[in-house]
């Protein structure tokens, strides 16, 4: 994309929600749901078994504990911040995103759905030996304040390091996620 680009807000919402496709986001959400933790419970935008009726900004930029974990694993969650912090006026449920406005940053969309998959289907067999209620949304909470403040500029580089460390020992319980994430990094030679 070239620098100082204009776009429509409803270019950006499609690249957001074409990006999130290709991340495989709908496999995930669609485990979190069936266990009670879907985001958009509640909203007026909501209709039953159809879905979002009015889709903004600052939904599809706002990612869960899940999904923050699932960039930050893949080494994409800096690029998908430094993209939407570009997009102006996103709110809670709704925006005030301008028409068009101006962005020099794009969003890449490598299509990477089996490693969503392979997330999801750790999480469905998280959901059948974890028989804690709760678990996977507790877990969901727990990758977001980590990672939330891994992303912190500024935050203690020792404390970083213990959370890395946190972060590390909850990923291995994702074994089926681990498998196709080191088969696409060694595909990737990184
Ligand atoms: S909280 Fe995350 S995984 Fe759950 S429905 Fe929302 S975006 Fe999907
Ligand atoms: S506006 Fe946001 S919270 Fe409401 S249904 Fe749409 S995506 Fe979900």
């Amino acid at each position: 994309m070239p620098e100082n680009l204009r776009v429509s807000r409803e270019s950006i919402i499609a690249m957001g929600m074409e990006a999130l496709h290709e991340i495989g986001s709908d496999y995930i959400c669609s485990i979190c749901i069936i266990n009670g933790g879907s985001c958009c419970q509640g909203c007026k935008q909501l209709a039953p078994g159809v879905g979002c009726q009015l889709r903004n900004t600052g939904c599809t930029a706002w990612l869960c504990g899940f999904l923050k974990f699932f960039l930050y694993e893949l080494g994409l969650l800096q690029e998908w911040i430094d993209f939407w912090d570009e997009v102006p006026g996103q709110g809670y449920r709704e925006d005030y995103t301008p028409e068009t406005f101006v962005v020099t940053k794009e969003l890449r969309h490598p299509d990477i759905r089996k490693l969503g998959e392979s997330f999801a289907a750790d999480l469905r067999e998280l959901t059948k030996s974890h028989l804690i209620p709760g678990f996977i949304l507790n877990l969901r909470e727990k990758f977001d304040r980590y990672i939330d403040l891994l992303m912190e500029p500024g935050y203690d580089p020792q404390k970083r390091g213990g959370i890395k460390q946190r972060i590390k020992i909850w990923s291995g319980i994702f074994q089926q996620f681990q498998q196709e994430l080191r088969e696409y990094k060694h595909m990737l030679n990184v």
